[in-house]
């Protein structure tokens, strides 16, 4: 039978998942690395590591669906977006750790760079100068290591992102390419004409010439090579972490949306084929290419949600696992004005507050432990609502999945807060499964997106049940809440 072999190179693990042309998992496996924090602000991962963990996980999640009887014919790659690596044109070996989206050694040079050229930037690329985005950390490699300037001097130099690091090992260095979504994640990428940009390059000194070819999602990115990885296969779809799980969620359509619940949480929306400008707080991504087609969505992302129910288990131990949140949530007041603002690290869109911490408001000698735990998956919800009104397109339901989304009461109350239906899909590897149809598509195993819709199932439905005024008293309270962490 035939499949699909879908390669997820996620922040913190690297799965590799065997479908059948249906979209159901045949066979799965995951392999976690290692978090680096060598210094303050930065965050790296181990090239080699990566690499070694995407070949395990593929070869085993390829034996298993063989031993089910499922042949893969085609693959497909997603992976974290924005963290970059140099490697050795000649032997594909890394030049230094890779910096992780989450690297922040680059800010204070953005925060130059965005008094000069944030508008600019804005309009090309769709995103703000920060230093989560590629481009400023491709220069810090070319700049401060040693062995990144010497391959550049003796033109042996390869610099990108994970995806186009991971094409180039897979094919044995006979394939230098990455593919639309990630490149409009480097701020070298100009989102209204599709092509590298010379202005950009030489703004943030990263030569245009080292950079990949960009290929669309659905594309031929090679063969991987069969002598070094032991399979041979054709890598036909290639695509951004977020973007894939959107094309899992098959929002084909403009205004649909999906929202995953993973570490943090980032929602997409679909907002068609023209690039327009993103509400203050969010960013115009690419959503996909085809040979036909742009597409084009606004991003949100908040930087705390399951880290919040981390927090609950391995700080206030109110809990010993994610999942009695589900049980303890139920048990607590509904609404008895206790807010938890997860602002742990700052908050993320649509605020964009650095420098805020975590509040709780209003304890009484009352308040419980399920309140608590109550107030925290409310906070994600209030979250995910604000980033909704940033939007300002209308929904018709918002498409859930992320390790969250498996908690019913949690899915449930996100409906209440943001008074839109969720609907959590079955097969909730949507990210995967996202590569997983690129790379069907491209292979011919199914013919088109319509036919990715069609095969999307519903697992569950969540509607609305508040009553307006609970839920406005509840949402003033948020505003309050929000306001003072902002302030304080
Ligand atoms: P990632 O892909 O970012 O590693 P996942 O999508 O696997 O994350 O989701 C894991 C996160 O979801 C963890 O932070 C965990 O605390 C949270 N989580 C998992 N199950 C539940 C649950 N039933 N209720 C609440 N949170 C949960």
């Amino acid at each position: 039978m035939k499949a699909i072999l879908s390669l997820d190179q996620g922040t913190t693990s690297t799965r590799a998942i065997v479908f059948d042309t249906f979209g159901n998992i045949i066979a799965s496996h995951a392999v976690e690395h290692t978090q680096h924090y060598p210094a303050e602000n930065y965050v790296e991962h181990n090239a080699e590591d990566i690499w070694q963990n995407a070949l395990t996980v593929c070869k085993k999640a390829l034996a298993e669906a063989q031993a089910k009887g499922y042949t893969a014919q085609t693959m497909g790659i997603t992976n974290q977006r924005e963290t970059c690596v140099a490697w050795a044109k000649d032997t594909g070996l890394p030049l230094a750790p890779a910096l992780v989206w989450q690297d922040k050694r680059t800010a204070d040079l953005c925060t130059d760079l965005n008094a000069a050229y944030g508008a600019s930037v804005k309009e090309k690329t769709g995103l703000p100068i920060d230093a989560y985005f590629s481009a400023t950390k491709m220069a810090w490699l070319m700049e401060n290591n040693k062995a990144v300037k010497q391959a550049q001097a003796l033109n042996n130099l390869c610099i990108g992102t994970i995806d186009s690091y991971l094409i180039y090992r897979l094919t044995s260095g006979s394939v230098y390419a990455t593919d639309a979504t990630n490149a409009s994640r480097t701020l070298l990428f100009n989102i209204q004409n599709m092509t590298w940009d010379s202005e950009l390059c030489e703004c943030f000194k990263v030569p245009k010439a080292l950079l990949p070819i960009v290929k669309n999602n659905i594309d031929d990115f090679g063969k991987t090579d069969e002598a070094l990885c032991g399979f041979s296969l054709p890598i036909q779809g290639v695509c951004g972490d977020q973007q894939s799980a959107t094309i899992g969620q098959a929002c084909f359509e403009a205004g649909t949306a999906k929202s995953t619940y993973g570490t943090g949480n980032f929602l997409m929306m679909n907002i068609g084929k023209n690039p327009k400008p993103a509400p203050e707080g969010l960013l115009t991504t690419v959503l996909y290419k085809t040979a036909d087609t742009t597409m084009y969505a606004y991003e949100g992302s908040s930087m705390v949600c399951g880290s919040s129910i981390q927090w609950l288990r391995d700080k206030l131990k109110l809990i010993s696992s994610a999942i009695e949140t589900e049980r303890l949530a139920k048990a607590a007041k509904q609404n008895d004005g206790v807010y938890v603002v997860p602002g742990f690290v700052g908050l993320g869109a649509p605020y964009w507050k650095a420098g805020t911490k975590g509040h709780i408001v209003g304890l009484t000698l009352d308040t419980t432990k399920e309140d608590l735990i109550r107030a925290t998956l409310d906070g994600l919800c209030y979250q995910t609502l604000d980033l909704l009104n940033a939007m300002d397109t209308p929904l018709k339901e918002l498409r859930i999945d992320g390790g969250m989304a498996s908690n019913d009461w949690f899915c449930q109350r996100l409906s209440d807060i943001t008074h839109i239906k969720t609907v959590r899909p079955k097969v909730t590897e949507t990210t995967a499964l996202g590569a997983a149809y690129l790379a069907a598509i491209g292979a011919g195993l199914i013919p088109d997106f319509q036919t990715v819709s069609k095969q999307w199932q519903i697992s569950k439905t969540f509607t609305p049940t508040l009553e307006n005024d609970t839920r406005e008293t509840m949402i003033l309270g948020w505003k309050r809440a929000i306001q003072n962490c902002i302030e304080l």
